[in-house]
């Protein structure tokens, strides 16, 4: 099989959602500097992500809804009706300079990746995980859905099933809806509790195709591995996937300022590699994931373990000067950074104890997935 490959772009260096905006900060573009840095982004192993043209992502998205974003990127303003109809410049999913190309780029990367995963393979779309855009509107930062896009590229691909596993702290509301009731499709969500949007509750099956797991603020480690070995692993072995596609977002770390779980990179880390030859072909998008550190330290990360490259104890000059020039600006976590988030790339562990309500409820699905198999 060949090398897995990493699908970015320079679109996401400087693009910001703006000052206030979360989505402020630089992610890709640490990964793709820092995997450089390393020696792990050979030219042989990078492809440019081309920009989704409007008529190929009118398979899941409304024509009506593509032609407002192009209008809004061309005039930097949201009408009535697009704040109304398709929730354009509203404080979640602002108006900025790149409001079409952007999204467009992470979603010609997944569409690519379906293409290209035709005869197996591992492919890597960092700039991807878009999972809560609707067919005919933004939500929740996303103004596309780049994991549906992915899944239904595959489709055309020949690709019949498909397991979808997300670990970012959000529950993918819009995967949900682009896949409910799909026979063909398992979806594996864990997410943290009462967080936005609220959606996937336990008993929530998506009309057949999905688990889900909320859980509780403090999510550690070992919680994660134990969800990893006695939920994910086991569930989609049984389905026997032709493909499997990994939302890893990166807002389930103990430093992320959006979500209030207590994981560590290695958890992550963990869950990719688990996952890893369970079928023939492997997509592994980003997510969310805001502060600049974590989510760049654990991208890069998530390639080394594609890779099976062995991540060093301390970042080599290169790699740590990519880590010292961001800037976390306009939030508590930027003024005095730990110095392990310039010198690393791996956490310490943050294990403890596995708690009755994640045992539980990881029972109970799995008893709702057993009476149905
Ligand atoms: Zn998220």
């Amino acid at each position: 099989m060949s090398k897995p490959r990493l699908i970015g772009a320079e679109i996401f260096r400087h693009s910001s959602y703006g000052r206030w905006h979360p989505l402020r900060v630089p992610r890709v573009s640490t990964v793709m500097d820092l995997s450089r840095a390393l020696g792990w982004l050979p030219p042989e192993q990078f492809i440019i992500a081309p920009r989704a043209k409007p008529k190929a992502l009118h398979v899941w998205h409304t024509p009506a809804y593509i032609a407002s974003l192009q209008r809004v990127e061309a005039t930097q303003e949201a009408t009535a009706q697009d704040r109304a109809r398709h929730d354009l410049g509203s404080v979640t999913n602002p108006v900025y300079p790149e409001i079409f190309r952007r999204p467009a780029t992470a979603a010609g990367g997944s569409l690519l990746a379906g293409e290209l995963l035709r005869d197996g393979g591992i492919i890597y779309n960092p700039p991807g995980g878009t999972h809560h855009g609707m067919p005919d509107r933004a939500n929740g930062f996303c103004y596309l859905n780049d994991p549906v896009l992915a899944m239904l590229s595959l489709r055309r691909s020949g690709v019949r099933r498909i397991a979808y596993v997300d670990i970012d702290a959000h529950h993918c509301d819009g995967v949900a809806e682009g896949f409910h009731g799909d026979p063909d499709c398992l979806m594996i969500s864990v997410h943290e509790e009462g967080l936005w949007p609220r959606t996937g509750l336990l008993d929530d099956d998506a009309g057949g195709s999905a688990l889900n797991l909320p859980v509780p603020r403090g999510l550690n480690d070992d919680e994660m591995a134990y969800i990893r070995d006695a939920l994910i692993v086991p569930q989609v072995e049984t389905f026997r996937p032709d493909a499997v596609v990994l939302l890893c977002g990166a807002d389930g770390v103990e430093e992320d300022p959006l979500a209030h779980l207590s994981l560590s990179n290695n958890a992550h880390w963990a869950v990719t590699r688990a996952l890893m030859g369970l079928a023939r072909r492997f997509l592994v998008l980003g997510g969310g994931g805001y502060n600049p550190w974590s989510v760049g330290r654990l991208w890069t990360g998530v390639w080394a373990t594609l890779n099976g490259h062995e991540i060093p104890d301390r970042l080599p000059p290169e790699a740590e000067a990519v880590l010292r020039a961001l800037r976390f600006d306009g939030n508590r976590r930027g003024k005095n950074p730990p110095e392990h988030w310039f010198t690393t790339l791996q956490d310490a562990a943050r294990g403890g104890p596995i708690r009755a309500e994640i045992t539980d409820r990881v029972w109970r699905l799995s008893q709702r997935a057993s009476r149905k198999g």
